[in-house]
């Protein structure tokens, strides 16, 4: 695995580059504007170039979006709907523009109509991403849930059934959250229980569509179907978790983004960075 943080993007766009390399990241994950705001970002094109250039000359070798949090792409209120649909778009627009490898979504929640319900409304708002970001590199990733309040996505079945919902299409792929895994009832603390998910994965998805980590630690129990994440080695999951994860085969080629909350409660931080690393037999 390669390790990578969160970063914030404010001040100008290539200033996420230049905080994952003060962190030692070799991957990083941005929001395209705030994540808490409708408005789509639209990057001046020499803010673009100037990302894309910083990014060249770096160290980093995956780069992704991660959507707004307002997105609900299974919400059966139709004005907020269209909403995300828009924002789901617009990421995949800004994902072109910076020439970043993906972007990763949540899904939302189905808020009580059921999960086929939701499966209609989350295969509309795909197609029409799929749409706009046609034969780019741009990759589109689905992110599992801890499960609460009838959000999308808490395990491979149902993650399978969207990517089904657009046929299989290949530009669609996979985030799964450590945390969230957890939550959901995964167990991940010893090589068996990752190897499975894995295998759980395999059956329902297929292994090749998993392309993203989001590896953070959790601070709620197995099973708890709630998303609190916690510092590397500070949670449930705990260290020796972490130190299956990150040299397990199957990740040694994927990307490991930390979202955790630091351990001065900035983000992302060079501790959890650090310590992850030190897990890895090959550092
Ligand atoms: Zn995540
Ligand atoms: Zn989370």
């Amino acid at each position: 695995m390669y390790i990578g943080a969160h970063v914030k993007a404010s001040g100008g766009v290539w200033k996420a580059i230049e905080n994952g390399v003060e962190l030692g990241c070799e991957a990083i994950q941005f929001f395209a504007g705030s994540p808490r705001t409708w408005a789509p970002m639209v990057y001046k094109e020499k803010d673009a170039a100037r990302f894309r250039e910083a990014r060249a000359a770096s160290p980093i070798r995956y780069a992704v979006i991660h959507t707004i949090y307002l997105i609900n792409l299974a919400t059966t209120n139709e004005e907020f709907y269209e909403k995300s649909v828009a924002a789901l778009v617009a990421a995949a627009r800004s994902a072109e523009q910076l020439g970043v490898d993906a972007i990763v979504t949540h899904i939302g929640s189905h808020q009580g109509a059921g999960f086929e319900a939701g499966l209609t409304r989350v295969q509309h708002a795909l197609g029409e991403v799929l749409a706009e970001v046609g034969d780019s590199e741009v990759r589109v990733l689905l992110e599992d849930t801890a499960g609460a309040g009838g959000t999308m996505g808490v395990n491979f079945d149902e993650l399978g059934a969207m990517i089904d919902s657009v046929g299989g299409d290949p530009r669609i792929g996979l985030c799964l959250d450590t945390c969230h895994l957890f939550a959901a009832g995964f167990d991940l603390r010893t090589r068996e229980d990752i190897d499975r998910a894995l295998e759980a994965l395999d059956a329902a998805c297929g292994l090749k569509r998993l392309e993203l980590l989001h590896v953070n630690d959790s601070k709620t129990p197995l099973g708890s179907n709630r998303d609190r994440h916690a510092n590397i080695g500070e949670g449930e999951l705990g260290l020796a978790a972490f130190r299956e994860i990150v040299n397990h085969p199957a990740f040694a080629e994927l990307p490991g983004i930390l979202e955790v909350p630091g351990f001065d409660g900035e983000g992302p931080d060079l501790r959890n960075i650090e310590l992850l690393r030190s897990l890895r037999t090959d550092a």
